[in-house]
């Protein structure tokens, strides 16, 4: 279903001891915990050579041990899977730790492939595309004050090196998966500066890739062109909040929050998660969420550790429970539980003779 090969992707040290990975694992809120022991009862049952490190955060803490523990535990395994960490909005000076996490280790980018599950309940049909959003600066640099009373100011932060980093990760990836065409999304025309600079870094950085088409495309004209004829697009290269809502855009058009995988990288470290970050607060704890994009973030992470063949077995058991079985959960307008989904997926293994002694 996915490319399984992850290329273009730097070159990340990883624990290993005895044969085995260690990989933190960071449940965050909402339904994070739940989704998380099943991806360690797949796991278990697939016989992963891959063990967790967990480590929970509680965002509402003053103290910073949690926060220490998990940056130490991801710097020293390399590699993490995590859900959402909640930062309410009206917590001013609690800065979320989600997006202090992708500063502290340098994750400069996020990937999301969406590739349509035939058969979902969904306003468009066959759409393939990737978001390659740059992951640490922009409209999130959390830079903001009240300059006087009344008066609040927000700065954006663009740099040429983020965007020619980013610009260079989003065609290397356009090359070596196969793909024909890189649009880079800004608001140039009026953030004539900042959208500016990315726009002209990823023009100049282009011309190294004679091979892949570019052009680029104003942010509000990109969601109603999603909305109305997704196909049209294949590689989007955008700064951080346009990233984020171009995502929702297309998850929103494809399946919604529960089926979608994203990936963080850095020079150093990789972190998965699902990949519209959700908390789900409303849904924890009621067996009725969707687990497909934790476990395809799961999937993702096993790719990327290497362990291919755990990989394309879970997949193929996502695969075939979404769209042969059609066990669809409530947000996909199915009447599934999330453990439904989960004994189809360890059925579909037992199948294909996937347990522990299998690899
Ligand atoms: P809450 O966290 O209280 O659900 P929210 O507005 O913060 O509220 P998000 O966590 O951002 O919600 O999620 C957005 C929507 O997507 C919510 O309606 C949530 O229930 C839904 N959602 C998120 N993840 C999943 C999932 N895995 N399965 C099904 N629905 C999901």
């Amino acid at each position: 279903h996915k490319n399984p090969v992850q290329k273009a992707i730097p070159k990340i040290p990883k624990a290993q001891y005895g044969g085995r990975h260690t990989v933190t694992m960071l449940p965050g809120g909402g339904i994070g915990s739940e989704l998380m022991n099943y991806v360690r009862e797949i796991f278990r049952y697939a016989g992963v050579p891959v063990d967790f490190e967990v480590l929970d955060i509680d965002p509402n803490s003053e103290s910073n041990d949690d926060w220490d523990n998990a940056i130490t535990s991801i710097k020293r395994n390399g590699v993490a899977i995590k859900g959402n960490i909640e930062t309410k909005s009206e917590q001013i000076g609690i800065i979320s730790r989600n997006v202090a996490l992708r500063n502290e280790l340098g994750l400069y980018v996020n990937v999301l492939h969406c590739k349509s599950y035939p058969g979902v309940r969904c306003h468009h049909k066959d759409v393939d595309l990737v978001v390659v959003r740059q992951n640490t600066e922009g409209e999130y640099a959390m830079l903001e004050h009240e300059s006087v009373s009344g008066v609040v100011e927000s700065l954006k932060i663009i740099t040429v090196e983020a965007s020619e980093r980013l610009a260079r990760f989003a065609f290397n990836y356009a090359r070596t998966n196969g793909r024909k065409k890189v649009t880079t999304i800004h608001k140039a025309n009026i953030m004539k500066l900042s959208d500016g600079c990315f726009l002209e870094t990823s023009r100049r950085i282009a011309k190294e890739f004679p091979d892949i088409k570019h052009d680029d495309m104003i942010i509000d004209n990109t969601c109603m062109q999603l909305v109305a004829r997704p196909a049209q697009f294949d590689v989007l290269l955008t700064t951080n909040l346009y990233g984020s809502i171009t995502s929702n855009v297309i998850c929103g058009l494809i399946g919604g929050a529960g089926l979608y995988s994203g990936r963080n990288y850095g020079d150093h470290y990789a972190v998965f998660e699902p990949g519209t970050r959700n908390t789900g607060t409303s849904i924890a704890g009621k067996n009725i969420c969707n687990p497909f994009a934790m476990l395809n973030a799961s999937v993702d992470m096993l790719n990327h550790l290497g362990h291919t063949q755990h990989a394309q077995a879970i997949e193929a058991a996502i695969y075939d429970t979404i769209v042969v079985d059609k066990i669809h959960t409530a947000d996909l307008g199915g009447t599934a539980s999330t453990t439904d989904c989960i004994q189809n997926v360890l059925k579909h293994l037992a199948e294909k003779h996937v347990s522990c002694s299998t690899f």
